[in-house]
């Protein structure tokens, strides 16, 4: 089985088993770098956060104009329970999201240990 051209940390050569289709493993081919990097900068899934807070916010200023008067209770109720059917997708594309990335991952690991799927 061919093996991966990369070099470790350490200075070693790289273990990884490598298909035909690249000379590197995940963690060491080229072309999977800026993949690699959105990978690793997902830590904080900045982009779906940032939806979930300027939705907090915009729940906390409607829940603020009822406390004042400025919004009808009724109109209330109809925009929370809109926010709540917004809720949902939103844990549906996260768990959509999650799912695809498990399994590309999954994928890379059957690659690098030169188990086909
Ligand atoms: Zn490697």
């Amino acid at each position: 089985m061919p093996q991966c051209g990369g070099t470790k940390r350490d200075g070693s050569r790289c273990v990884a088993v490598v298909d035909t289709t690249s000379s590197y493993c995940y963690h060491h081919d080229p072309t999977l770098a800026e993949k690699r990097r959105r990978v690793a900068a997902r830590g904080g899934k900045s982009a779906a956060n940032q939806e979930i807070r300027t939705t907090k916010d915009q729940i906390r200023d409607i829940i603020a104009k009822v406390y004042r008067g400025q919004v009808d209770r009724n109109d209330a109720t109809a925009i929370f329970a809109g926010y709540r059917v917004l809720l949902d997708y939103i844990r549906l594309e996260r768990a959509v999201k999650v799912e695809d990335e498990l399994a590309f991952e999954l994928e890379e690991i059957k690659r690098e240990r030169g188990i086909s799927s």
